[in-house]
């Protein structure tokens, strides 16, 4: 199947509030020009450098989101054009995010990545963890970030329906945090779901999936 069918036939079974982010890391500029010409205009990546490269010579009306782990002394590379940033997981890195973001005169958009999963290796911060980094002065200082929602991933597993109880506890989560109407928060986006797990994910309210190896095939790790 080419790159644009896998597109075409995600979208066809999207619902209009759900937006599509095609996860195209590892895979050449060459791939991401064909989703781009299938009007794909949202890419996600997983790697700071990988994203600046990408960006630098592709077109310009592309929203970037970065999905992955961010290192902080990495942020200042995308802080310029970076849509938005997916897992933002503690105080520091969201104060980074914020000093870079003023440099460059704008205001990056953010969701808290929380951890939903059962396996230790995801990163991400326990609900109450959120609750109180929104509610905190030195977050209320904040000018130029904007919290957009909350990111989370699925426990790999078969049993669907713990990945539903954890799809279930991000949607929770983000009903709770939306209550608290903070200035720098506008909550509209769950980003939840992947290729193995989106239809899923939108059941359970995801307003946002990640996809990768359903839209670009599965990835290739042995030349990195
Ligand atoms: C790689 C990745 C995805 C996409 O995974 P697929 O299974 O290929 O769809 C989604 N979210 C994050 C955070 C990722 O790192």
């Amino acid at each position: 199947m080419s790159i644009s069918k896998n597109l075409n036939n995600i979208k066809s079974i999207l619902p209009e509030h759900v937006t599509l982010v095609a996860v195209s890391k590892t895979k050449p500029v060459s791939d991401l020009m064909e989703a781009y010409h299938a009007d794909q205009r949202v890419f996600g990546e997983n790697k700071i450098q990988e994203m600046v490269d990408k960006h630098d010579i592709m077109p310009k009306d592309i929203e970037w989101h970065m999905i992955g782990h961010v290192q902080r002394n990495k942020v200042k590379y995308m802080a310029g054009f970076v849509s938005l940033i997916h897992g933002v997981d503690n105080f520091k890195l969201l104060s980074e995010i914020n000093k870079q973001a003023k440099k460059h005169d704008r205001i990056i958009d953010c969701l808290l990545q929380i951890k939903i999963a059962s396996e230790d290796s995801k990163f991400g911060m326990t609900p109450n963890e959120a609750l109180e980094i929104l509610q905190s002065k030195d977050f209320s200082e904040f000018q130029n970030i904007r919290i957009t929602g909350v990111m989370g991933m699925a426990t790999f597993t078969d049993n669907e329906s713990q990945i539903k109880q954890e799809f279930k506890l991000l949607k929770s989560t983000f009903e709770d945090l939306k209550k608290l109407k903070i200035p720098n928060c506008e909550l509209q986006t769950v980003s939840m779901g992947m290729s193995g797990d989106y239809p899923l994910a939108i059941d359970c309210g995801s307003t946002m999936i990640r996809v990768g190896s359903s839209i670009f095939g599965s990835r290739n790790y042995s030349n990195q």
